[in-house]
C-alpha cells in the first residue's frame, strides 16, 4: 500500500527546500545551488548581520522623523496581533515616538483579537484610527475574492496596504512602520538585501493582486470601495511617505517577542485554525480559511510556513516539521462552513473554484490526480489499524 511515511512531505514528487519544508509551489520560490530556499538563506544571514549597526541606523532614522516636529512622528499600522503590540512597545517605550495607530479592520475580529487590540491601545496610550468596511460589503468581497485571487481575503490584503497610506497622506505623516521583515518568510528579500522602499503598489503586488477597479462586478460598485483605494503617486510623493519594517533593523524573534508581550502587556494567545501555533493571526476568525485555500492552490498551508520557521530556529527537525505540517495543512477548517454561508458558495462550488486556481498555476506535481492521491494516502496512513 502506498502511504505517506513518517517525516516525508505530503507530495513525494514535489521539490522541497533541502533544509526546511517549503515547496517549489511557494510564490517566488528560488533555491540556491545547494537546494536551499531564500528564507533559509536569510535565517543564516540573520545571525551574521551586525544588528548593532542596523539598530543605529534605525535610531538615526527615527530621530530624523522626530526632528520634523509633525503632529505625529509615525504611523503604526496595527491589527492587535503580537507584532502590533511589540511594535508599539519598541516605538513608543524604547524610542519615544509619538505614534498614530491605524487599523484596517477586516471585520472578522475574534473575541481575543478585539481584546488584544483594545488592550494595546490602553497599554501604550496612543491615538487610534480604524476603518471597518460594512458587513454586507465584506461578504460580497469575500465571494468575489475567491474567483479573483483564490482566497477569501482580498479586502484585508488590500485594506491593510491602502488605508494606512490614505491616513499618511491625509494627516501628512510620512513614516509608516511595519513589524516583521519580509526576509523572514517570503522569497522576496533576504536580510542581506532587505526591501526598504515600499512603493505605492507594493501591497497590491505582493498580496492583494488586484486593484479595487478589478473587483467591481454586478454586486460590487466602485464607489463602495473607497477604503481600499490607494492615494495617487503625486499625493504620496508630496508627503514623502516611506514604509519600513522593524525586523530589518532589530533581531526578530517571534517566540520571545510573543512571550514578552504576553507576560509584560497581557497580550492573549488563542487557538488558531490551520496551524499548531497559538499566536499567529489570533485576531482573525477567517485565518483558517485563508490558509486552507493556500493549501488547495499550492499544496501547502500555514502549518508548513510555521513548521519551516521552527526548523530554521532549530526547534524542530525537518521530519518532525513535515509531520506537523501535513496534519495542519490538510485539515478542513471549521470556519469554512461560515465562509460558505456568508458567500453563498456550496462546498462543491468552492472546491471547483479552488481546483481551477491550482490548475491555473500549472504546477506539474499538483495535478488533480496527484493532489487527491496525496491527501488520500496521507489520511490512510493516519488511520490506526
Ligand atoms: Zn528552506
Amino acid at each position: 500500500m502506498n502511504t505517506t511515511s513518517y517525516g516525508q512531505p505530503l507530495f513525494p514528487e514535489m521539490r522541497y527546500c533541502a533544509r526546511c519544508c517549503m515547496p517549489e509551489s511557494n510564490e517566488g520560490m528560488q533555491f540556491d545551488e545547494m537546494g536551499i530556499c531564500q528564507a533559509c538563506q536569510s535565517s543564516e544571514q540573520k545571525i551574521r548581520i551586525n544588528w548593532v549597526e542596523r539598530e543605529k541606523e534605525l535610531s538615526n532614522l527615527l530621530d530624523y522623523y522626530k526632528s520634523l516636529n509633525n503632529e505625529y512622528d509615525c504611523i503604526i499600522p496595527i491589527s492587535g496581533g503580537k507584532d502590533s503590540t511589540f511594535q508599539l512597545h519598541v516605538l513608543t517605550k524604547v524610542y519615544g515616538m509619538r505614534a498614530l495607530a491605524v487599523t484596517f479592520s477586516h471585520n472578522w475580529f475574534s473575541e481575543t483579537g478585539k481584546y488584544n487590540l483594545q488592550n494595546c491601545l490602553e497599554q501604550f496610550d496612543v491615538d487610534h484610527i480604524m476603518f471597518t468596511p460594512n458587513r454586507s460589503l465584506v461578504n460580497r468581497l469575500a465571494r468575489q475574492s475567491l474567483f479573483k485571487i483564490g482566497d477569501a481575503c482580498w479586502h484585508c490584503h488590500s485594506g491593510v496596504g491602502a488605508f494606512p497610506m490614505q491616513i499618511a497622506v491625509k494627516y501628512k505623516i510620512p513614516l509608516m512602520i511595519w513589524g516583521e521583515s519580509i526576509a523572514e518568510t517570503s522569497g522576496r528579500a533576504t536580510h542581506r538585501n532587505p526591501v526598504r522602499k515600499f512603493d505605492r503598489d507594493y501591497f497590491t503586488k505582493v498580496s492583494a493582486k488586484r486593484y479595487p477597479e478589478e473587483m467591481v462586478c454586478d454586486s460590487i460598485s466602485l464607489r463602495e470601495l473607497s477604503g481600499f483605494k490607494l492615494p495617487s503617486v503625486e499625493e504620496i510623493e508630496a508627503v514623502g511617505v516611506v514604509g519600513i519594517h522593524l525586523g530589518d533593523f532589530i533581531f526578530w524573534d517571534d517566540e520571545r517577542q510573543m512571550e514578552f508581550v504576553r507576560d509584560v502587556y497581557g497580550w492573549r494567545e488563542d487557538k488558531v485554525e490551520g496551524t499548531y501555533k497559538h499566536y499567529k493571526s489570533v485576531e482573525c476568525k477567517m485565518a483558517g480559511v485563508h490558509d486552507y485555500t493556500k493549501f488547495l492552490k499550492r499544496g501547502f498551508g500555514r502549518g508548513t510556513d510555521h513548521a519551516s520557521v521552527d526548523v530554521r530556529a532549530g526547534l524542530l527537525t525537518r521530519e518532525e516539521a513535515f509531520e506537523l505540517a501535513k496534519k495542519s495543512d490538510t485539515e478542513r477548517p471549521p470556519a469554512l462552513d461560515w465562509y460558505l454561508q456568508i458567500t453563498g458558495f456550496s462546498n462543491e462550488e468552492f472546491e471547483i473554484v479552488m481546483a481551477q486556481h491550482r490548475r491555473d498555476l500549472g504546477i506539474e506535481t499538483l495535478t488533480d490526480e496527484k493532489f487527491s492521491a496525496a491527501i488520500e494516502n496521507y489520511r490512510r496512513s493516519q488511520v490506526k489499524p
